[in-house]
């Protein structure tokens, strides 16, 4: 069995429209002369290519999927939101939420992204393939039930792992979330629920503002299934490193999933324009491996990762490979050509101490509260 890698070309076909940066083209918003919008496909296809001149897409199963169907859609998002979607994306496109414009076809197109990881997950528990990596778009962890929100359009995760348990029936699921910024959507559709937990690392206040909250703990049946860890900006590779050990790694250990699955957005990267974390290739590769053991270790090696966000174009494709190299169990010989320089601008250690201590102190708090 080898590493899987879930792509389609036509995710790169959606559009967000005119904008520069997240800004609207309009006003004072001088139209761009490039790609545009953050969420432009440019990140993403140079993954891509990346793994295809390296070398990697040699040890890997490329594979596609069917996209997700409404049935699948439904057990996630009302009706009403599926077809105010699909009506504005007919009609040449829109916005059916917050900062989440796109264009003609994207109703299609995010279909596409969910089918993915729907496959990917279901793949992934029958053993099919060894673990995965979904390079799907539009993303999905922003994406509430009954609005889009973040330039995500479907809860793509949320929909894979119902597609999952609608065929298996109740299964104990973990998402682990480290793209920068807070994983909302996934929180919200599973926050009075006990059979999935919900981990999110990101940016302390970065977006959306004033959520992601420690205090945030789920309600009902799910409290104790979730768990927000905001980190200081510019925490870097070890704020992530220390996250994983203090509070992400034995929440998992309690929970005992069946299967984990990493919201993998590379937005914490150095670089990125939309946070400031200042972690690098090398901050997703250890996370990679650490999930992997624990995978091993919990379930069977049953674990996958989505792609979300990610808006440095020409880093991301590093990180991204560095998670699928992990994956896989291969070094290419590519060289990430930032990683020294931002090995180089890592915080102070004083600094370094005082988000520690307060993960220390997060931890301290929930080992009360239990
Ligand atoms: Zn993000």
């Amino acid at each position: 069995m080898k590493t899987a890698f879930y792509h389609d070309e036509r995710c790169l076909w959606h559009t967000t429209g005119e904008h520069a940066l997240i800004l609207p083209v309009g006003g004072w918003v001088q139209p761009p002369a490039g790609a545009g919008h953050a969420e432009s496909p440019e990140s993403k296809r140079r993954f891509r290519n990346l793994l295809e001149v390296s070398g990697l897409t040699k040890h890997l199963d490329m594979r596609g999927a069917a996209p997700a169907t409404r049935e699948d859609m439904l057990r996630v998002h009302p009706a009403d939101y599926i077809d105010r979607f699909k009506a504005l994306s007919d009609a040449g496109g829109g916005n059916a939420g917050i900062y989440s414009p796109f264009g003609q076809g994207s109703f299609e197109i995010a279909a596409i992204s969910a089918g993915l990881a729907k496959q990917a997950v279901a793949d992934v528990w029958a053993r099919r393939v060894q673990n995965a990596y979904v390079l799907s778009r539009p993303p999905g962890h922003h994406c509430l039930p009954e609005q889009s929100m973040g330039f995500c359009l479907l809860a793509n995760i949320p929909i894979a792992i119902e597609a999952l348990r609608a065929k298996h029936g109740p299964l104990r699921v973990a998402v682990l979330d480290w793209d920068v910024h807070h994983g909302n959507g996934t929180q919200a559709v599973y926050y009075n629920r006990a059979d999935t937990l919900t981990i999110s690392i990101h940016q302390e206040g970065c977006f959306p503002p004033g959520q992601g909250l420690p205090s945030e703990r789920g309600e009902g049946a799910g409290f104790g299934t979730n768990l927000n860890v905001p980190l200081l900006p510019g925490g870097g590779h070890r704020a992530y490193l220390d996250a994983m050990e203090i509070l992400v790694v034995p929440a998992l250990r309690d929970f005992r999933p069946d299967m984990i699955i990493v919201a993998s957005g590379l937005d914490a990267n150095g670089f990125d324009p939309l946070a400031r974390m200042q972690a690098h290739s090398d901050t997703f590769r250890e996370m990679t491996a650490e999930i992997m053991a624990l995978a091993a270790e919990l379930c069977g090696g049953r674990m996958l990762c989505v792609h979300e966000g990610g808006y440095a174009e020409a880093i991301v494709p590093f990180c991204g490979l560095a998670v699928v190299e992990t994956l896989a169990g291969t070094r290419t010989e590519v060289r990430d050509p930032v990683l020294d320089l931002l090995c180089a601008q890592q915080p102070a250690a004083d600094y370094v101490a005082f988000q520690r201590d307060r993960l220390l102190a997060q931890a301290d708090k929930l080992a009360k509260a239990a």
